[in-house]
């Protein structure tokens, strides 16, 4: 046995990555947290169906990050791995649909969990519920515990606390004030894999659904499913150009392109055939009733003007105002900036401090792209301790 004391502050999958790779090469582990439980995010992502990886070709997987620190360390421990990691915990997994990897239906998120749980139990990783992580110093920690402050030496120390959304996960980023204060660069935390907050005369389609539709902002498109909602609009091709509005100011315009598989000109062809417009929408060209009532939404002129309807069915403008708050969002952007990093993913101004998962600044859709990060990170700092 190792007698470093590593010291793991999260609970989550990036921390829990960390702690088994470390665990494995015989250092003595200590993850720290300060819910009750482990990994309450993880269980709710485990909510709307559990994409843990994704099957794509790890070439087009790596461009889902911008980051390239990101991408080289996805590539270390990638898709594949994950499901290698899972199938040794005992959990066999399955290419959905849509190409995400998903455990197979027999189990259940809380199971997932447990048999993670379970394997870092048998490798003597202890985890201590309740300390909320205040401070460290060269090499100590600092936490408070039921009322009580304390202090734990460390040799390293693996900073793992998530990001700031779904906050009654435990994810608080309180972490941000600590590290300013320590002159630690932090790039703001910003929703990501958010919804739009939309023009208000969008609201009126409230519930509706356009599946099939590729979304577009400037050259970035996605074909895929949205909704439409009381603030706006929601769906994965919504969330996959978070990324890129994020770089202009609010109000973007993104567009909607209808009828994905006939250019304008075929479109054109069909409203030319009758002077019945809403029947050539509905029977020739098959659009769905939200699509029909979202065209509706134009002014009495542009929408009669066939010309300007064929091209608006492949290009319908929605001007979008702001994201939606970060504590109801999937994820967020922002955080430990790459530059206050080593190779390592150690902080350059505190030697032997790491940090893992969603607290660093890189962000990705939902799909599994995500936990893939975390996983791989926290793989990553393990390993980077175990080979110093
Ligand atoms: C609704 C929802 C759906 C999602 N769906 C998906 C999906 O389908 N696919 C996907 O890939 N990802 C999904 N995600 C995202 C994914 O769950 C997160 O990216 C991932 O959990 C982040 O892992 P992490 O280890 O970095 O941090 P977290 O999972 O946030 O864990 C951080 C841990 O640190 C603890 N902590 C924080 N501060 C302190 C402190 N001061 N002291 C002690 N402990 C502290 C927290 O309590 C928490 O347990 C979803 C997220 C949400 C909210």
């Amino acid at each position: 046995m190792n007698e470093d004391q590593i010291i793991i502050i999260g609970a989550g999958p990036a921390g829990l990555m960390a702690a088994q790779q470390l665990a494995l090469k015989g250092f003595k582990v200590h993850v720290y947290e300060q819910n009750k439980a482990a990994a309450r995010k993880f269980l709710v992502a485990g909510n709307g169906g559990f994409n843990l990886t994704h099957s794509e070709e790890l070439e087009s997987f790596v461009q889902k990050y911008e980051a390239e620190e990101i991408q080289n360390i996805v590539r270390s421990f990638d898709n594949q791995k994950v499901i290698q990691w899972l199938e040794d915990l005992g959990i066999t997994t399955y290419i959905g649909s849509s190409g995400k990897i998903f455990p197979t239906k027999n189990f259940k998120p809380i199971q997932v969990l447990k048999a993670w749980l379970d394997e870092l139990e048998r490798l003597r990783v202890t985890i201590h519920y309740d300390h909320t992580f205040l401070d460290f110093d060269d090499n100590k920690v600092y936490f408070k515990n039921n009322d009580q402050d304390l202090s734990v030496k460390y040799s390293k120390l693996i900073l793992a606390m998530g990001g700031g959304s779904w906050k009654k996960t435990g994810s608080d980023a309180k972490w941000v004030e600590t590290l300013t204060h320590k002159k630690i660069q932090i790039t703001p935390l910003q929703s990501a894999n958010s919804g739009y907050n939309s023009d208000v005369k969008f609201h009126q389609l409230q519930g509706q659904y356009l599946k099939n539709i590729k979304v577009s902002f400037q050259e970035n498109h996605k074909i895929g499913d949205i909704v439409f909602t009381k603030y706006g609009i929601e769906g994965s091709p919504i969330y996959y150009l978070n990324r890129f509005t994020r770089k202009h100011d609010f109000p973007v315009t993104i567009n909607i392109d209808l009828k994905p598989n006939l250019s304008e000109a075929e479109i054109l062809d069909q409203l030319k055939e009758t002077s019945k417009i809403s029947s050539v929408l509905k029977r020739n060209l098959k659009l769905s009733t939200t699509a029909i009532n979202l065209l509706k939404t134009l002014d009495k002129e542009s929408y009669l003007d066939i010309k300007n309807l064929a091209k608006t069915i492949k290009k319908f403008p929605i001007e979008v105002l702001s994201f939606r708050p970060i504590d109801e969002v999937i994820s967020t952007a922002g955080g430990v900036a790459f530059s206050e990093l080593n190779f390592n993913l150690e902080l350059k101004k505190f030697p032997d401090v790491y940090c893992a998962g969603e607290m660093i600044d890189w962000e990705a859709p939902t799909g599994g792209y995500l936990l893939q990060a975390c996983f791989s990170t926290g793989f990553w700092v393990g390993n980077s301790i175990s080979n110093s």
